[in-house]
């Protein structure tokens, strides 16, 4: 949250950005194993310059001291592994504890980046320059979200009642509408026991085939113990049958993209492309220069674990980087052809749409500290 520094003014801190990042790059959306979000300061240092760079090396932090109140956003985390002891003794240790002494704090927006259907994703950049066509990922990310339905059993003339009061307790909201929900008519049956209280039905013993209403109604999870007590008091019966059901994020985001060139064409020829395009100068692609191929998978960064995915997209081509030799072997012999980009040069193409993403996210909240690319090359390879 930023803090109020004036009448309307949102104080540029390292809390208020995070936010930015995070609304837009949902840290939830990122892989189990992954570490995203803020690795080195705190919520409340003010942020003075914004410096957007893939990784974070010396010379970066070396360029983000030269302006104090430096907010390094990252696609790669500073701190990946967990780290037993700050010292210099490992690389990750060695930065955070040159980033904390100069005061710049360090955040990161890893696979939650990757994944975004925004065109900042690290996917997007291979996508356009081909001018992919019928683009969707190459997995599918299914994730328990935020959010829950309840699905309840109501007799017909207490519905709106119900709705009412499950509405006010913070059900049925989506986006700019409240009291959204859905009903469907069917038969509830029951036989009452002895010391129940039946609202409807002929009596203890007897069983009873009741007229009742499906009612079906989202809401946050943090708002299921309150929807569910305000449930019960409104609702007429003595035993309240109803049902809470997680309910699952991820259907329109994943990993890699997989989409159709506009026209078939050589190996050769497509890895000539994105090598000049990318640009990607160290280049090097595995298959036949002379197969002709039109459906292309892409992973930006490094792809060796999605090639199972990659073949069963029905992908003819894979473009990613760090590819393994004995992982080529196999890949090749399985029929997918390669083009490796580089791990460096098909992510770092992402972070001016990342950086671009985030400044038009952040000026709306009143936040006016620059956003800067790093000028430090970090591919390390000559
Ligand atoms: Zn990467």
């Amino acid at each position: 949250m930023g803090i109020r520094a004036g009448e309307d003014e949102v104080a540029d801190d390292v809390g208020a950005w995070l936010e930015v990042l995070h609304e837009r790059y949902p840290p939830a959306q990122a892989a189990a194993w992954d570490n995203p979000g803020l690795q080195v300061g705190a919520p409340d240092w003010p942020v003075d310059r914004v410096l957007v760079t893939l990784d974070v090396t010396e010379a970066v932090l070396e360029e983000a001291a030269a302006v104090p109140g430096t907010l390094v956003i990252a696609h790669h985390p500073l701190l990946f592994r967990p780290l037993a002891r700050l010292t210099p003794d490992t690389a990750a240790g060695r930065l955070a504890l040159l980033a904390a002494r100069s005061g710049t704090a360090v955040a990161a927006a890893h696979t939650n980046l990757d994944v975004t259907d925004d065109g900042a994703g690290t996917n997007d950049p291979v996508v356009r320059l081909l001018d992919l066509e019928q683009v969707t990922p190459l997995t599918t990310e299914l994730r328990e979200g935020g959010r829950v339905k309840l699905v309840a059993f109501v007799p017909p003339e207490s519905v709106e009642e119900v709705l009412d009061a499950v509405s006010a307790a913070g059900a049925g909201r989506i986006g700019e509408y409240e009291r959204c929900a859905f009903r469907v008519e069917g038969t509830g049956t029951f036989r009452p026991l002895p010391g129940s209280d039946p609202y409807s039905g002929e009596g203890i013993g007897r069983t009873a085939q009741e007229r009742e209403l499906r009612l079906e109604v989202e809401l946050p999870r943090a708002r299921a113990g309150a929807v569910v007590s305000a449930l019960i008091d409104a609702h007429p019966y003595d035993e309240v049958a109803y049902d809470l059901v997680p309910l699952l994020d991820g259907a329109r985001t994943g990993f890699g993209r997989v989409g159709r060139l506009p026209a078939p064409q050589p190996l050769s020829e497509l890895a000539g492309a994105i090598r000049d395009r990318l640009p990607a100068p160290h280049l090097r692609f595995a298959g036949d220069p002379d197969r002709v191929v039109s459906r292309v998978a892409i992973v930006g960064g490094a792809g060796d674990s999605l090639i199972d995915a990659a073949l069963a997209s029905g992908a003819e081509v894979y473009v990613t980087g760090d590819l393994r030799h004995h992982v080529t072997l196999d890949a090749l012999t399985r029929g997918l052809a390669l083009i490796d980009a580089g791990h460096h040069a098909t992510e770092v193409a992402a972070m001016p749409t990342f950086l671009a993403r985030l400044e038009a996210a952040a000026r709306p909240r009143g936040l006016d500290a620059p956003v800067v690319a790093s000028a430090v090359p970090t591919v390390p390879w000559r």
